[in-house]
């Protein structure tokens, strides 16, 4: 049986940790890598990736597919007003046909920037929407359905627990455990849900075997409210109602003590870490050194189109490393350990390590090719320093996710990106009014 695909005369990186094979070859079949090294063979679709890095896909653990068309609509605000004011507005007034634009507009642009899977949280309605239209585009993804009850003091989103408990249960009967798309329970953050409605949703997910996906201690200001609020700092309050431990992935992260260190050490949890959306907002900067000292997983993720404003693994890498070195010194948080976090550290926050993260036989062949000839890349060898320094996301040439080629010289193969774009002008004028925002 001849080979489905052949990736050929190519730096290969099969990981963060691993050196570079020189004129090496990936051989993929039936979406899996089925060989990888230097060898000869034949395959249906052979690929020649002269001058370029082949490597694993970039996994982001923290993004909103729904917000990506609010993208430019609230800039320079602190996050409690630009959520009220704008994001939770826009977010109550999507109906199916927007959050579908604004799903697609984010998986073009993850797919171009050589993202083949990601973890998100989503608003408190039309999660079906967006699992259709990501299932489409052909990437995998762990998709959040959010929750937000009486507590959150915005009423348009506020939803019974038992009825948000009770959509999750419809997404899994529609899409199941899939093996591509799977879906995770998403309490917006510790503010947005009394105590008893965390405890139901981190049981209910914890019953099923799905992750729980929050924002943590993002800014001073929520730390506070929630010592306010329960008597406890953020971290202490999520592991007693249940929301800590090794299928709990928490974004940000910027503002937690040593004691609340611990526990997220002691317990497993998994660290979304988002620099753009930290800086843009104002939040400050994440001890990403000292957790990954400590052995807690980290990641990488844009967060929300509409406080990056980009998603793009690559900025992203470089402001996570660039951001440690301000704060102490030029030897923190060294490339290759950047690249770990997006690749690798994705896997581990999805439960998906097994799958991807790394080039290895057995593994899902989300693969990308990285072009590095070009003017601000030469004449740098090294994978690492290029990627987290010198690449940007349009140097991605090639992304593959279960073997199938996404993109392919500058153009989408599962997308219409014309009429995409059409499509965004569109929905987002008809949005923003249903908003009063126009
Ligand atoms: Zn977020």
């Amino acid at each position: 049986m001849s080979a489905e695909l052949l990736i050929r005369n190519a730096r290969v990186w099969p990981s963060a940790r691993s050196a570079v094979i020189e004129d090496g070859s990936v051989l993929v079949r039936d979406g899996r890598i089925a060989k990888i090294g230097s060898f000869r063979a034949r395959a249906k679709t052979v690929i020649d990736a002269d001058g370029c890095l082949v490597m694993p896909g970039f996994v982001q653990s923290h993004v909103h597919l729904c917000q990506t068309i609010f993208r430019g609509a609230a800039e320079d605000m602190p996050l409690l007003p630009w959520l009220r004011d704008y994001i939770w507005p826009l977010e109550a007034a999507h109906d199916s046909e927007s959050i579908r634009t604004s799903a697609l507009l984010a998986c073009a642009e993850l797919i171009r920037g050589g993202t083949t899977a990601f973890l998100s949280m989503e608003t408190v309605r039309h999660t079906d929407t967006v699992f259709q239209a990501v299932a489409e585009t052909g990437l995998m993804a762990i998709i959040g359905h959010c929750l937000m009850d009486d507590s959150c003091g915005y009423a348009p989103l506020a939803v019974d627990i038992d009825d948000a408990i009770a959509d999750c249960d419809i997404l899994l009967e529609h899409f199941g455990l899939g093996e591509n798309i799977r879906l995770a329970v998403a309490p917006r953050f510790a503010l947005s849900c009394a105590t008893p409605s965390l405890k139901k949703a981190a049981e209910y997910a914890r019953d099923r075997g799905l992750l729980l996906h929050t924002h943590s201690s993002e800014q001073a200001d929520e730390v506070e409210l929630v010592k306010r609020r329960t008597g406890q700092w953020n971290i202490h309050y999520l592991d007693s109602v249940g929301m800590t431990g090794p299928d709990c992935c928490l974004a940000h992260c910027v503002h937690t003590r040593p004691d609340e260190r611990s526990v997220l050490r002691d317990t497993g949890t998994k660290v979304l870490h988002c620099p753009s959306a930290n800086m843009k907002l104002g939040s400050g900067i994440a001890p990403v050194p000292e957790y990954l000292e400590d052995g807690i997983s980290v990641s990488i993720g844009s967060d929300g189109a509409a406080c990056n404003n980009r998603l793009d693994a690559f900025l992203e890498m470089r402001e996570a490393a660039l951001l440690q070195k301000i704060r102490l010194g030029p030897q923190a948080l060294p490339a290759r350990d950047v690249v770990a976090m997006a690749t690798e550290g994705g896997a581990h926050a999805l439960g998906w390590h097994r799958e991807m993260g790394t080039l290895e036989p057995g593994k899902r062949a989300n693969i990308i090719l990285v072009d590095q000839r070009d003017f601000s890349v030469l004449p740098s060898a090294d994978p690492a320093t290029n990627l987290v320094y010198s690449n940007c996301s349009r140097d991605v040439v090639m992304t593959i996710v279960n073997g199938q080629i996404l993109f392919e010289n500058g153009q989408l193969a599962t997308i219409d990106g014309e009429k995409l774009k059409a499509d965004v002008n569109a929905q987002r004028k008809k949005l923003f009014e249903r908003a009063g925002l126009a």
